[in-house]
């Protein structure tokens, strides 16, 4: 019985967007908790986790994207790194898998700066391990994290601002204000607020082919999805994330654009659809050609 798998080896997944490659690499999970959850009664939230048969507690997947448009490989988030809560941490693995060191990546584009985003930017002894890109950071979320930590945080919150200090002061040198919304040739930033104050998902688009990578819209899809009002206790605005989720699924619902999101299942790409009161998320079909 010795011999039998007890890793997974699919790290890595490839999509084509017209020019473009856009490849995601899973990092790891995290162990959430019904507690996390806000304006949704937690029997209801048991009930849809339980419909899932999902693992419980329930588990937040955590995906990085990669773009290579052929001149650039551009990194979107770093997963976790050294800043801890996840269970993987294979974001180096499976750039290595798919034929990548961290010196060709010459763009880190940032979502927004949790701990679960830009940690990987760093390694345990707070050194970059991209040390050949320029990191572009929204503007706001530079501000608001790079900031002094506001008095009346949650514990949560005051770890988050810890982990942000850290790694801004690691690799701050490295790092841009993104202002506006045109980011590079083919890539738009999405301002999509209330999970944090600046919190950007980002539209890739060649040819006819278009994603919407739109990052923390959704933590836990068992939930999220059939839910939309359910928000998460690290959510800086609460009111306003949910406002965002539902203005966002309903678009993309209505306009069928293909989607991406770092807490989605690997390899986190696919379509949302409504679904009675909510929506649906409709899992990318695998293809062995890229
Ligand atoms: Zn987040
Ligand atoms: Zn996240």
């Amino acid at each position: 019985m010795t011999n039998q798998p007890t890793q997974q080896t699919a790290n890595v997944h490839h999509l084509r967007i017209g020019d473009l490659v856009l490849t995601t690499l899973i990092d790891a999970y995290m162990e959430g908790a019904f507690q996390l959850l806000q304006n949704i009664d937690e029997s209801e939230a048991r009930r849809l986790h339980q419909e899932s048969r999902r693992p419980t507690p329930p588990r937040i997947t955590l995906n990085v994207y990669l773009l290579d448009t052929g001149n650039q490989k551009i990194l979107i988030d770093t997963g976790f790194g050294p800043v801890g809560g996840g269970t993987g941490g294979r974001l180096l693995d499976g750039l290595k898998i798919a034929g990548y060191t961290p010196d060709d990546i010459d763009t880190v584009l940032i979502t927004h700066v949790h701990p679960d985003h830009v940690g990987g930017l760093i390694d345990d002894d707070d050194r970059s391990v991209f040390s050949n890109a320029t990191i572009l950071v929204p503007a706001g979320e530079l501000d608001y994290w790079g900031g002094d930590m506001p008095e009346d945080v949650s514990d949560a919150q005051k770890r988050q601002f810890e982990a942000a200090h850290r790694v801004i002061k690691a690799v701050g040198s490295q790092m841009q204000h993104l202002e506006g919304t045109e980011v590079l040739p083919g890539i738009t930033r999405v301002p999509l607020p209330g999970h944090t104050p600046d919190h950007s998902g980002y539209r890739i688009t060649s040819g006819n082919d278009q994603v919407l990578i739109w990052t923390d819209i959704v933590h836990l899809p068992q939930i999220q999805f059939p839910y939309p009002d359910a928000t998460v206790a690290f959510d800086t605005d609460p009111a306003q994330a949910a406002a965002t989720r539902k203005q966002i699924m309903a678009e993309v619902a209505q306009s069928r654009e293909m989607i991406a999101g770092h807490h989605l299942d690997f390899p986190g790409v696919g379509y949302v659809i409504e679904d009675g009161d909510g929506y649906r998320f409709l899992p990318h079909v695998w293809d062995p050609a890229v």
